[in-house]
């Protein structure tokens, strides 16, 4: 139930962006904890304040036409979604699928205003992207769709306006192409313009391993609150992306066992040895793009692939959906509780249900939600501002340690909140009541903006 003063709010959002389903999953899943700041702090609820929060700043829409290695011209919707800029720049991804509409930008972008402010970083809320499939593409398509991607997205973009990285479908090749264009068109070296760029043109170390390491830094600090770590814990990751391969690196790192991973079209467990064997996976996905299924059948004997499967249903300790929203529904959660899972930590964005979310928290299941637990992707990008401002280059281990240290930051301020509006353990509640008074203080003090 929502609280009789968000409730017209939320009828609003839906009444006024009719088919963004998930857009309006990510709006309702905030109001539900903004319930408890309301009623301790009701000037909240003035000024329209919480209706100005859901109402992005802008909202862009463009054609992208393109020529395939047919000759045939290709067209394509592009799509960036500036949201909240009352902390900084417009701050987020971009993300190239199939199944990408307006309504998954919304969602994206709503998700990162809260999220880059838990970091505590100067950066505002964002997200982009196309229905562009790279998937089959060669590397001429993939770059010839990226020039004429930033052809038309370079006229709202800037270091001090927007500054979008990479999400699905978009890593360092993309942001390559992208950058190269963005800077012929512009005659600037404007290195701030893009974060995720590539170590020798401007990147930061450790931002490739940074969403992952980040999730799995905080799911090992809700352990440690426990008195548990990673030590011999069984893993799952979904996906087979950035995000699940520096997740599988770090977890092992720590201790634990990765056990399984996905693509979309299955998942494949390795029980032996030391689990995943994660030198041969980005072999795979890295160097050569291919699939898991390449994965199972190089490493022979001893993995299982399923092809169509759920993950969820091996038997482990530790979850951490990676690949995409909602791929983890309230059956997936309770398979998962069954099985004796004591922690789950969102490395994608809202890839667990509500319904699921549901099931962790009423189990008593550590629950990190991907604006708090994936936020190490955003921070290092930052990270990367900030060394492309001072045209410095920081050494790996210092930036891991600005990483690690943002990490148990967020997850402290969670867990503080959550004690403070009376739901403890609840980094759900206590992500978004942290998130949000950070960027609603700022909207105040910037008058009716
Ligand atoms: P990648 O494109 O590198 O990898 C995505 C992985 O997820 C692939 O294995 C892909 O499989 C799988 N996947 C994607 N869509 C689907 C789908 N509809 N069904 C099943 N599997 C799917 O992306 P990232 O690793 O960068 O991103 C993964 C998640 O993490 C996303 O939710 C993203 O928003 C989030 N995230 C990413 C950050 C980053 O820094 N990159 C930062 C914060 C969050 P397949 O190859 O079969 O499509």
């Amino acid at each position: 139930m929502l609280d009789e003063k968000l409730e017209p709010i939320y009828a609003d959002v839906l009444r006024r962006n009719p088919g963004e389903e998930e857009f309006h999953q990510a709006v309702r899943e905030v109001l539900d904890s903004l319930g408890a700041v309301i009623a301790k702090h009701p000037d909240y609820a003035e000024d329209a304040l919480i209706e100005r929060i859901c109402e992005p700043e802008r909202q862009i829409i463009f054609r992208v036409p393109w020529i395939d290695d047919k000759g045939r011209v290709q067209i394509n919707r592009g799509f960036r979604v500036q949201f909240n800029s009352a902390l900084g720049p417009y701050k987020g991804g971009i993300r190239f699928h199939p199944t990408v509409l307006l309504g998954t930008i919304k969602f994206l972008g709503f998700e990162q205003i809260f999220k880059n402010a838990l970091t505590g970083m100067p950066i505002g809320g964002g997200k982009g992207g196309s229905d562009f499939d790279p998937k089959g593409r060669s590397e001429g398509e993939i770059m010839r769709f990226c020039q004429s991607f930033m052809t038309e997205l370079a006229r709202h973009l800037g270091e001090y306006t927007d500054v979008p990285a990479g999400d699905i479908g978009v890593g360092q090749r993309e942001i390559g192409f992208m950058f190269g264009q963005y800077k012929r068109m512009t005659n600037r070296y404007e290195s701030g313009v893009l974060t995720g760029k590539g170590l020798i043109w401007g990147g930061s170390r450790v931002r490739t391993e940074a969403t992952g390491y980040g999730a799995v830094y905080f799911v090992d600090r809700m352990l440690k609150r426990r008195n548990q770590g990673l030590e011999g814990k069984k893993v799952l990751v979904s996906g087979a992306g950035n995000v699940a391969i520096y997740t599988i690196e770090k977890v092992r790192q720590l201790g634990g066992r990765v056990i399984a991973c996905s693509d979309s079209d299955g998942y494949v467990v390795d029980d032996t040895g030391a689990g995943i064997d994660l030198e041969l996976l980005k072999e795979i996905k890295e160097k050569q793009r291919g699939r898991v299924a390449d994965y199972a059948a190089a490493r022979g004997a001893g993995t299982t692939y399923v092809p169509g499967g759920r993950i969820w249903e091996v038997p482990a300790d530790i979850a951490m959906p990676s690949a995409t929203q909602n791929e983890l529904n309230g059956q997936d959660a309770r398979t998962l509780v069954k099985n004796g899972v004591v922690a789950v930590g969102e490395g994608a964005n809202m890839p667990c249900t509500p319904d699921a979310v549901r099931v962790f928290l009423d189990a008593g299941v550590l629950f990190g939600p991907g604006k708090a637990a994936n936020a190490g992707g955003v921070a290092t990008s930052a990270l990367e501002m900030q060394q492309n401002a001072s045209r410095d280059s920081w050494t790996f281990e210092a930036t891991e340690q600005r990483l690690a240290t943002i990490m148990n930051g967020i997850h402290d301020r969670c867990a503080e909140m959550a004690e403070e509006y009376g739901a403890p353990g609840n980094y759900v509640l206590g992500a978004n009541v942290a998130g949000f008074i950070r960027v609603a203080e700022a909207m105040r003090a910037l008058g009716v903006v």
